[in-house]
């Protein structure tokens, strides 16, 4: 018999002893099997998928449901559409606990409270003691976990060092006098143990600038590592998701380098085996624990954020990082495994994990390996798996347990995960005790499962391979558009590519840019200068101002390119935005680098500016494709009509300063592939970025004065185009006040213009959001900082308007202004910045106006000290409370970092006070009731609703964007339609009877 073979039969046999014991086991005979709320609802949960959900759902919200009325509501709410018998159950006994509410809310508080205690070991170390002193009684070990809301400010993250180091003191007095004895006790690791996630040692962290964070995270976890010295305590950092990945390796070295802590082994980490990259992290961590003469712990896991990490890579086009194949993290688990036991010298080993198969492997490679019990341990999830931990304590193994503690509110999330973990179709434990899978198959080597699965499922499904999620993976999808990738900052490769792009820019600034008509430099009489808003004085660019000769010349230019323009093939107009969108995608860092100097955008927001604007070119060039091959209006027999479109010939493209090249290209392109010639006026502010992309047009091969460019004011080149009789049609992105006076100015007609101008008028809005009084405020007050401040508030999707339902406000408000404390204000340039300067001196002045008027009329809730030094634009993220909804803070468009919060005293008004405006662009919602999820959609009208997001940020094809009323025509931008109002549509029609024939197959188009 093979080695592996004879290593497989043992692995069997351990592991079929294992489960003897865990069925002899009279404590636990069942995980699930007990019939208490726990055990059915794990049951109900097993067989209807639409059950848990929202059964889950309901879980999640339910801590912050204030009274009994609420209870029963969203109890009902969450279970109308669910078709489970047992729904119906429950829905008809809540109906009639309706009339006195508070007898079913209490019982389902009690049921959820006790399902909580399940997993959680206590509300702070002093409650949990009893759990661990019974976990230390039975012979086994524990590590304590802090269970938190999401941090988002200096305050919180204080709070969770200081309750670290409280816990730490707590459990070395508390467990003074408790020994651990028996074989394993020579080599026992400390009985105090604390595990900690990073997250909660920062309140912002910067995925373009990682060195800050993690200084900011070991100011605070340095103290905790030596307090954990000084009191002989063990400190695990847990792994968080895979965008902290990287993060939490290096702040590990870096404490460990640390002089005071560089001689105490007794830290820990976690390597996540479903992560791809996972063997390699774990080989460098080896390495270099080999290099420094380090010893340390281990802690070897499959992961939790599983379906996190999907969702993500999904929706931002990004590589998945994990497998996706159960078989392959199982595998991978085991060959990680080995690495780790055949490297005691260096680490000690915690193989943690509920999955019989993976623990037993463990135990048989470590014996083949010469090692002992002592030379490593397994470690459990507290109230997840007691049968196996006492089975392997019998068998003579050390086994510690992970104990969380912590309120109810944040404890719900976790118990959430668990409930997940615990109902997944493919995790162990279900396999085990909820669909008793045959113990030879629980056993079976991961290895064989995978390649027996290879053999009948896709490979892009089955298999390894760096992969995206697209439509080809999600056979339940129509094909759909795949969006350009954002940069991932994570990755120290991007960061050294935005710097040095930066960098070689800083040596480009002030040079001239000329007009370009009719293929040809124009660099006229009068310039004017570009400057970078964050460093007024230092100018970005000398920009040639187009003079109305100009204007003429560039739109007679356009009309003479449009003759051949308008004939080019379909196929070919969009095989030029595809080069484009090539140039772009070649040039990102350093078009990002512009927007950073030129309008004052962070990396992200620059960087999310290049890749829309190559989806603008990807998404119109595919969709000319569909509109152009025409569409057969009717099929009846003996006639063919035909729907096509037509160019509607020069238009004009004025485009706005805050998308500076996301709007300027979406607006050319769909003009240019429909057969338009175009003149581009790029906003004054951002005119060198305007020249940029015009030079790129022509590197991807724009025949001559099919786009030209006039630098110039609204005022003066902007108003000369739009009234000019020879313009078709109109591009406008910015402010309603220009808007209106395009759309009535374009209005007049001439006595020699040929057509009706067609205007595509997008403008501003006053956006509202509304915070329910049952929302997850940890999400609410992340969502409202990005929507309120970024690209500080000058996005015309911005949020100006916060809605609070109720009391929701006290608990929102006073979290939301510390978390917009530490907010980071400073130059653009820098990776770490949160918060740039706004456009120029008039929005400067305008801004500041605002925040006068409303420091006399309202209350000043929030408006952080600008760091010292700063010489451009800069304006904090203020905040006014107390605001009446007609109030003129909260009814013109301010264009800045100003937000209002308007209280409501019920949804109703919410909805009220938010329609209540000229505007109708973005608007947003944070609730978990259906019900009020399902009003809010239906009544809250808006070009783009969004619930449970931020309201900015909308992605091209994904979130077609535009609105109504004064912020606009109706258009979508990156939407199906948008090219429709670039072209006249034409039928054709054709009678195709002769002499009373009608062929049965028509061949005419
Ligand atoms: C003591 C302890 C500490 C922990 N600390 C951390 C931590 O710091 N960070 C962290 O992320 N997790 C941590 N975990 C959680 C742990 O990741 C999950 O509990 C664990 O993944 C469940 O794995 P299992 O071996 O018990 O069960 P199994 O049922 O054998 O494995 C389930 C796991 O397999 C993976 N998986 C499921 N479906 C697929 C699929 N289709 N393709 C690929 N992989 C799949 C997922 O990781 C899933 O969690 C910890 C767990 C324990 C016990």
């Amino acid at each position: 018999m093979s080695n592996i073979a004879t290593i497989q039969l043992e692995i069997e046999q351990l592991g079929r002893e294992i489960f003897d014991l865990i069925d002899k086991d009279r404590r636990h005979p069942n995980l699930f099997g007990d019939k208490d709320f726990y055990g059915r609802l794990m049951e109900w949960s097993m067989r209807d998928p639409v059950f848990k959900t929202q059964m889950f759902r309901f879980v999640d919200v339910l801590p912050t449901l204030t009274s009994p009325d609420d209870v029963v509501k969203h109890m009902l709410e969450y279970l109308k559409d669910v078709k489970a018998p047992v729904s119906t159950l429950i829905r008809g006994a809540l109906t009639v606990g309706r009339l006195i509410p508070a007898i079913p809310a209490t019982l389902i508080r009690q049921n959820v409270l006790a399902m909580a205690n399940l997993f959680i070991s206590g509300q702070d170390g002093k409650s949990a003691l009893p759990n661990l002193r019974q976990i230390w009684k039975e012979g086994a070990r524990f590590t304590v976990d802090i269970l938190g809301e999401a941090v988002v400010s200096e305050r919180e993250a204080d709070e969770f060092a200081a309750r670290y180091s409280g816990l730490l003191d707590f459990l070395a007095e508390a467990t003074r006098a408790w020994k651990l004895e028996g074989p394993l006790a020579a080599s026992e690791p400390p009985l105090v143990n604390v595990s900690v996630k990073i997250s909660a040692l920062c309140a912002r962290v910067q995925a373009s600038d990682p060195e800050t964070s993690i200084a900011a995270i070991m100011a605070r976890m340095k103290p905790i590592a030596i307090r954990a010295k000084e009191l002989s305590a063990f400190i695990n950092l847990d792994m968080e998701h895979f965008g902290l990945k990287e993060l939490t390796l290096d702040l590990f070295k870096k404490l460990l380098s640390e002089p005071e802590l560089q001689d105490y082994p007794h830290f820990g980490l976690v390597i996540q085996a479903y992560l791809r990259g996972s063997q390699n992290d774990t080989e460098k961590i080896l390495d270099w624990a080999r290099q420094h003469g380090r010893q340390f712990t281990i802690r070897l896991v499959k992961g939790a954020y599983w379906d996190f990490e999907k969702v993500v890579a999904a929706q931002k086009t990004w590589e998945i990082p994990v497998y996706l194949s159960k078989p392959e993290t199982d595998a991978n688990y085991e060959r990680i495994t080995r690495l780790l036991l055949e490297n005691r010298n260096v680490v000690y080993p915690a193989f943690a994990s509920h999955n019989v198969r993976s623990l037993a492997q463990a135990a048989i490679c470590a014996q083949k390996l010469g090692l002992k019990p002592g030379d490593y341990e397994f470690q459990m999830l507290y109230g997840m798996a007691k049968p196996i931990r006492r089975a392997l304590v019998k068998l003579g193994y050390r086994v510690r347990e992970y104990c969380p503690v912590g309120e109810l509110v944040p404890g719900m999330a976790y118990l959430v995960r668990r409930l997940l973990e615990n109902t997944s179709n493919e995790g162990f434990l279900r396999a085990k005790f909820g669909a008793n899978t045959p113990i030879p198959e629980l056993l079976s080597d991961p290895a064989s499962r995978l390649s027996n699965r290879r053999q009948g499922v896709p490979d892009n499904i089955a298999s390894s391979g760096s992969q995206r999620l697209t439509a080809v993976n999600r056979p339940y999808q129509e094909p759909h558009f795949v969006n350009e990738a954002p940069t991932d900052f994570t990755l120290s490769s991007a960061r050294t590519r935005m710097s040095q792009a930066l960098e070689v820019l800083r040596a480009k600034l002030g040079q001239a840019y000329p007009l370009v008509i009719g293929g040809k430099q124009v660099m006229g009489s009068q310039q004017m200068a570009s400057i970078n808003p964050a460093a007024p004085k230092q100018v970005i660019g000398h920009i040639a101002l187009g003079t109305t000769l100009d204007v003429v010349n560039a739109v007679a230019a356009a009309r003479t390119a449009f003759s051949h323009w308008s004939r080019t093939p379909v196929e070919e107009r969009s095989g030029f935005l595809e080069r484009l969108a090539g140039k772009l995608r070649a040039s990102r860092y350093e078009l990002a680098a512009w927007e950073v100097f030129e309008v004052g955008k962070t990396w992200s927001e620059a960087d999310a500016d290049v890749v829309e604007a190559i989806d603008f070119c990807m998404f119109y060039s595919q969709e000319m494709r569909r509109l152009g091959r025409g569409r057969l209006t009717q099929d009846v027999p003996g006639e063919v009509s035909i729907e096509s479109y037509v160019a509607r010939g020069v238009g004009a493209i004025i485009a706005p300063w805050n998308f500076p090249l996301a709007i300027l290209c979406g607006m050319t392109v769909a003009a240019l592939v429909t057969g338009n010639t175009v003149v581009i006026k790029p906003a004054e502010q951002s005119s060198v970025i305007g020249a940029r992309f015009m030079t790129l047009l022509q590197e991807a091969g724009l025949p001559d004065g099919v786009a030209n460019l006039v630098f110039g004011t609204g005022e003066a080149v902007g108003s000369l185009l739009v009234a000019h009789p020879d313009v078709d049609l109109i591009a406008f992105t910015g402010s309603r006040e220009v808007g209106t006076s395009i759309w009535q100015m374009a209005s007049v007609t001439h006595r020699d213009q040929r057509n009706l101008k067609k205007v595509i008028c997008e403008m501003g809005g006053k956006n509202a959001m509304i915070i329910d009084t049952d929302a997850d405020l940890d999400e609410a007050v992340l969502g409202i900082i990005h929507s309120a401040f970024d690209f500080q508030g000058q996005k015309c999707s911005a949020l100006s308007r916060l809605i609070t339902v109720r009391n929701v406000h006290k608990r929102l408000v006073p979290r939301l202004i510390e978390a917009v404390a530490a907010l980071k204000i400073g130059l653009p340039e820098n990776p770490n910045t949160d918060v740039g300067p706004v456009i120029d001196q008039d929005a400067f002045k305008k801004i500041q106006r605002y925040i006068e008027l409303g420091k006399r009329e309202h209350y000043l809730a929030c408006q952080a000290q600008l760091p010292s030094g700063l010489e451009g634009y800069f304006i904090s993220p203020t905040i006014f409370t107390g605001v009446e909804s007609a109030a003129r803070l909260a009814q013109e468009e301010i264009f800045g970092p100003v937000l209002v919060v308007i209280p409501a005293n019920d949804l109703d008004q919410a909805i009220d006070i938010a329609n209540n405006t000229p505007f109708a662009l973005t608007g947003g919602l944070y609730s978990r009731s259906p019900q009020n999820i399902a009003r809010v959609r239906s009544e809250f009208l808006v070009g783009n609703l969004y619930v449970n997001r931020p309201i900015t940020g909308a992605i091209v094809g994904r979130h077609p964007f535009g609105g109504f009323k004064m912020s606009g025509g109706g258009t979508k931008a990156g939407g199906v339609d948008y090219l429709l109002n670039c072209m006249f549509p034409r039928v054709v029609t054709e009678n195709t009877v002769r002499r009373g024939f009608a062929p049965e197959t028509e061949t005419v188009w």
